[in-house]
């Protein structure tokens, strides 16, 4: 990015818009895992720009359906009207929701998906109260960030909601870190209870929760904690909505859906990011009395357009196709594997966790837990140096997110691992 391109933005965006690095980059094409910027310089996407770009860059199969609905002269004219590929769509993911009896609707974003799923439940269960996840993000709109458990981002909006958070997601930070898998489960049920019990009238809508938290740092709970959820949900009636916008499409390796790591279907998941491989495009997919419960009339002008449906077509098929959950399950082991080898050398790794191709690596200063920022921001320049760009997030902004393309290969795997190593030991020289 050229130093007027970054004052222009500057001047003409907001300041609460962020970007990433010293010098923040213009990213002007791309090829399989690839981006190069507009200085000529070519990186490793470890992020596939904000898990976004699920499969890859320059992938032909889904530029040309793209190409196919424009060369129709038709960009979109609007949902008043049927459109196919939205059909076709929304039928293949019911499919693959697990679901009894599943409706879908489809929309721009992430935010726009939870705002549905929390519209939907809120009237089906005429309740504003809601049960979400400390550490949460679910989003920019009132209710999304009004369920979102990080003040960091929630700061920004009054919740519409009457919102109780609770334990489990971020069990680095847990007081029930210490407890093994199963006793961990049983006091997050506990805390659960007690917190519905005692904050709300016990009359809740739902509850909304990432299975694997992603802005909060791809902090990843135990299997099964979503499940022993459930079953106290289920007594009091309350739905739960499992916000999938980072981990589905098989990004977890193991399921299709993060929540089905927890043998539960929940009522609503919502979707984006991955879905488009880069396209705008989410949605709700839910049981069909749930979806079906507005009496109000509700339409998105833009949601579930033929660009966007036809071109996530095309990318979902390639992503079963080639399963590419298979590939993550694969090479999302053996980073973790060697990360961990790595963290028992490197003080300045405290957490390395995740599934898949979604792992999370949390930098304090050696041999504490106190969170350091600083060492996530530099390892963050050394690795670009290095032609290799990583995600960042958490609570206190100090984890490293690694979630590149899932057609990543062994070599990439590699390569990326051999940088993160040098790079978390070259900032732990220079900080302490
Ligand atoms: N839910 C989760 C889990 C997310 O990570 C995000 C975005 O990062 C959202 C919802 C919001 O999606 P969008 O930015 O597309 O509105």
């Amino acid at each position: 990015m050229s130093e007027s391109l970054l004052a222009r933005h500057r001047a003409a965006m907001p300041s609460w818009l962020a970007l990433y690095y010293d010098e923040p980059i213009e990213i002007v094409s791309g090829r399989g895992r690839h981006v190069t910027d507009s200085a000529g310089n070519t990186y490793l996407d470890f992020f596939a720009g904000v898990l976004t770009n699920a499969i890859g860059y320059d992938i032909a199969e889904i530029s040309d359906a793209i190409r196919r609905q424009v060369d129709s002269g038709v960009l979109h004219t609007s949902t008043l009207y049927l459109i196919r590929k939205q059909v076709e769509l929304a039928e293949r993911i019911g499919e693959l929701s697990g679901m009894a009896n599943p409706k879908v609707f489809f929309t721009n974003s992430g935010t726009e998906a939870n705002e549905t799923a929390l519209m939907l439940a809120t009237q089906y269960r005429r309740s504003h109260q809601v049960l979400a996840l400390r550490n949460s993000y679910h989003g920019r709109g009132f209710g999304a960030l009004g369920v979102t458990g990080n003040r960091g981002w929630s700061a920004s909006a009054l919740s519409p909601f009457e919102v109780s958070y609770v334990q489990g997601g971020y069990r680095y930070r847990s007081p029930f870190r210490n407890l093994s898998d199963a006793d961990y489960i049983a006091a997050c049920v506990e805390d659960l209870r007690e917190v519905i019990e005692t904050t709300t009238s016990g009359d809740v809508a739902c509850m909304i929760a990432e299975p694997i938290q992603g802005v909060g740092g791809f902090a990843t709970p135990p299997d099964g904690l979503f499940g022993a959820f459930a079953e106290v949900l289920e007594e009091y009636g309350i739905l739960l909505i499992s916000d999938e916008v980072q981990t589905g499409w098989g990004r977890t390796g193991e399921h299709f859906w993060g929540i089905q790591a927890h043998g539960v279907t929940p009522a609503a998941m919502t979707f984006a990011k991955g879905l488009g491989n880069g396209l705008a495009i989410g949605g709700v997919v839910a049981e069909a009395e749930l979806m079906d419960c507005l009496t109000a009339n509700s339409i998105s002008t833009f949601g579930g357009n033929p660009i966007s449906t036809g071109g996530a077509a095309a990318a979902l098929e390639y992503l079963l196709d080639n399963d590419l959950q298979g590939n993550a399950a694969k090479l999302g082991g053996r980073l973790l594997d060697g990360l961990r080898a790595h963290a028992e050398r490197c003080g300045l790794i405290g957490d390395v966790r995740g599934k898949g191709l979604m792992i999370g690596v949390e930098l304090v200063e050696p041999g504490t837990r106190t969170p350091s920022a600083a060492a996530a921001g530099r390892v963050m320049e050394l690795a670009k140096e290095r032609g290799l760009l990583l995600g960042k997030g958490g609570l206190y902004g100090n984890v490293l997110r690694l979630a590149p393309p899932m057609t990543l290969t062994e070599d990439e795997a590699g390569q990326a691992l051999q940088i993160i190593t040098e790079t978390t030991s070259l900032a732990e020289q220079e900080l302490h």
